[in-house]
């Protein structure tokens, strides 16, 4: 029997936000005056700190009793359910992830601890103090030891040992912070008995459907439905159900850029806005929702992957919009692909997975054509829209100088539109203005010092920018190996150099750029977005940024300047990348009443993956990649994880992936192999040189056990790094 409830007294075991040393996470505690529930936050001593935690259990009973710690206080905060505890254990045991770090994904609420009942709180604020005297450092001290935590003026200086007087100084110069206590309140109603739209016949059959499996505990429906088909109004109409049963929705976007305008269109809907959950909101937005989501004040979020870590009270749906997208897969930290992780946290819950995309990913694919998910259907585009012509245009055939990549067939197709007052899209997905700076007097291509990347040279900017680490300098003007003067050349086309090219073009348009790194900040980004949905660009320039889901009415005509990128390289998954973007790419075309074209320059127009996407033909493509996949024994037809060993020196890398690869024994019982060590896709990163494995093993092998067992035979000591990615996105 599990206990739910612990006396004052009670041995129970806590789980630590942080593992010392060897220590699993989860350590003995005697439960604190007035007892706590099981799942309750809590704050604990260690050593000489404090730390947060949840009542995990009781306690493990092996450590003497009269050497047990109290717990300090209960945290304000609903305890962790369940179902909750259950998801974090689980998807710790899927990524080999420890518990600790888990937890810390689920307590990402700044205010967390802020003692009940407190006027004012206090935290680290910036800087450092204009003198520094023990008693300010004392203080200083105990703020970082404590993390994101809060304290009243009063604990703060008790667990400094200094006076009140010394907190309040600091926080007169901003170096600690004193905020008023955060007053939590509910978000407004959210009201799903308004009317939504008149749905058409296909629309209502998805919406039928989803209604049943609704009421029918845990599933998963992939919604696939081609853009602008409406997935979107669909999947709303399964949020207004899972509202109308008192459950709680979460919806989750792979670009924060696209929340703006779906909050617009929830607030239509349900008469008020939803609650959102991404890097864009403030830290008192983010406790109040971290908050409500626990008490129920919040019925639905939108939000980014790790929105899945909130404590919901009683969810009942996630839906995963573009479900196909790569930024769900987490690339720091703890490795989770976030639709893989909503369909584990709602069979956890018995809650509704839908999975919607007009591109899914072969994965999802295979789960339906496997009959573990639902699969269903929008084929037409709402109302009068249809969907865009596809044409490839042969750049053997244009005549072109080689500093430039607007052909003349889509010179002379965007100035069709300019005449008739309708935009183009022109897209390529390369940031900057020239992915190589080459000197022409001796070769020599600028390369980022940490990483095995080139600089890319950011005209706007004036500098020359590393994707890898964002390490940037000025363009400089000799060349840094021979020093020859003014012979630094740019090669091959970025977002940049395409908008230079196409001012040039067509003089008498307005050309306007819509690239991540170009915007300091959502906002100015959405602002963009609008005045460009509005008529105020006739073309637009676009990364993959414009590739998800903006609406723009105007727009008929999308040229993709390179499909052949992406194409090239090892990758076993770049060709479903390459069908995604450009499909998704062309599919901004002809949304409202005018009918869009899509233009797919390339050099290969017979290649099969061009071909496909020319011809739409996504089950013909989608079963020729599941066969090359399944030959290759790769996911989702084999199980693959890869190990990523870093260290400054490449050496002890190797040498560690070498020992690894030599005593393999414990896979070899699964019947696992592992390849490499080899060069990692990206051999060094930040001054890191990294060194991959790959181990792969059939569909039904339980590779956790095996792994964990396999890598724990080595310490991973002095300054080495081991990171393992079970599903790795590229291989
Ligand atoms: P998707 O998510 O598949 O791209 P959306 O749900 O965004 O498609 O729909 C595309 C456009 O068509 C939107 O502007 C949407 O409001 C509109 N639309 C879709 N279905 C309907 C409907 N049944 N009634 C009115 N407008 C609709
Ligand atoms: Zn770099």
């Amino acid at each position: 029997m599990c206990r739910s409830y612990f006396d004052e007294g009670d041995r129970i075991g806590v789980l630590l936000t942080q593992a010392m040393g060897d220590l699993a996470g989860v350590l003995d505690y005697l439960a604190p005056a007035g007892g706590c529930h099981l799942g309750a936050f809590v704050e604990v001593p260690l050593g000489p700190r404090r730390m947060l935690g949840v009542v995990w259990g009781a306690g493990a009973g092996e450590f003497d009793r009269a050497k047990l710690r109290a717990v300090i206080r209960v945290l304000d905060a609903a305890p962790m359910r369940e179902g909750m505890r259950a998801f974090l254990t689980r998807a710790g045991a899927y990524t080999l992830t420890p518990l600790p770090a888990m937890l810390r994904l689920a307590t990402r609420a700044p205010g967390l601890g802020a003692p009940p009942g407190a006027r004012k709180i206090y935290r680290r604020g910036e800087g450092l103090p204009d003198r520094d005297t023990k008693a300010r450092r004392a203080v200083l001290g105990v703020l970082e030891d404590y993390g994101g935590l809060a304290f009243t003026l009063k604990e703060l200086a008790e667990m400094a040992g200094v006076s009140p007087s010394v907190v309040k100084g600091l926080a007169a110069q901003g170096v600690v912070r004193e905020e008023e206590a955060p007053r939590d309140t509910p978000y407004l109603p959210l009201d799903p008995a308004r009317p939504g739209k008149t749905l058409t016949t296909d629309q209502m059959t998805a919406v039928a459907h989803l209604h049943t499996a609704a009421g029918q505990g845990y599933s998963t429906t992939l919604l696939r439905g081609v853009t602008g088909s409406g997935k979107t109004e669909v999947y709303l109409e399964a949020v207004a159900d899972c509202l109308r049963r008192g459950r709680q929705a979460l919806v989750l976007l792979p670009e924060i850029a696209l929340t703006q305008e779906f909050l617009t269109r929830v607030e239509a809907r349900f008469g008020a806005k939803p609650a959102e959950w991404h890097s864009g909101i403030t830290q008192t937005e983010r406790r109040r929702c971290w908050k409500m989501v626990g008490e129920g004040g919040a019925q639905m979020v939108v939000g980014a992957r790790s929105a899945l870590f909130l404590p919901f009270r009683d969810l009942g749906l996630i839906v995963v919009d573009e479900e196909h997208d790569t930024s769900y897969k987490q690339g720091d930290g703890v490795l989770y692909n976030a639709r893989d992780m909503a369909v584990l946290r709602a069979s956890l819950e018995d809650a509704q997975v839908v999975l919607a995309s007009a591109t899914p990913s072969l994965e999802s694919w295979a789960n339906a054509q496997a009959g573990k998910y639902t699969r269903i259907e929008l084929t037409s585009r709402f109302g009068a829209a249809v969907l865009p012509e596809m044409r490839a245009i042969d750049m053997r055939a244009e005549s072109l100088p080689s500093d430039r990549w607007v052909s003349p067939t889509l010179q002379a197709a965007v100035n069709a539109r300019l005449e008739r007052g309708e935009q183009s899209l022109l897209f390529i997905n390369r940031r900057g203005y020239a992915p190589i700076t080459l000197c022409r007097a001796c070769g020599h291509q600028i390369e980022c010092p940490q990483c095995d990347a080139r600089m890319v040279e950011h005209r706007f900017l004036k500098r020359l920018v590393c994707h890898q680490c964002g390490e940037s300098r000025p363009m400089p003007e000799i060349c840094p190996s021979c020093e020859a003067e003014g012979r630094l050349a740019a090669v091959g086309p970025g977002v940049e150099r395409l908008t230079e090219e196409a001012v040039a073009l067509f003089p008498q348009a307005r050309v306007a750029t819509l690239s991540s790194d170009m915007y300091g900040s959502a906002r100015a980004l959405k602002t963009q977005i609008e005045e460009i949905a509005g008529g105020g660009a006739d073309i637009v320039i676009g990364t993959q940024l414009v590739a998800k889901g903006h609406n723009f009415p105007l727009l008929t005509l999308v040229g993709v300047i390179d499909a052949d990128l992406g194409l090239h390289g090892s990758d076993l998954r770049a060709a479903e990348r390459t069908f995604q973007l450009v499909r998704q790419v062309a599919g901004r075309a002809g949304r409202a009443e005018k009918p869009g074209l899509a233009l797919i320059q390339t050099h290969q127009p017979e290649h099969p993956v061009i071909r496909a996407i020319i011809a739409g033909d996504e089950e013909r493509f989608w079963q020729a990649e599941a066969e090359e996949r399944r030959a290759a024994g790769v996911p989702p037809y084999g199980r693959l994880a890869g190990i990523i060993i870093s260290a400054e020196e490449a050496q002890p890398a190797f040498d560690l992936g070498a020992a690894l690869a030599r005593n393999d024994a414990a896979l070899r019982r699964v019947g696992a192999q592992v390849f490499g060590p080899a060069p990692a896709p990206i051999a060094r990163v930040r001054g890191r040189h990294r060194v991959r494995l790959l181990v792969k093993a059939d569909k039904g092998v339980a590779l956790q056990g095996a792994l964990a067992e396999w890598i724990g035979q080595f310490p991973v000591r002095g300054g080495l790094r081991l990171a393992v990615d079970i599903d790795p996105q590229s291989f």
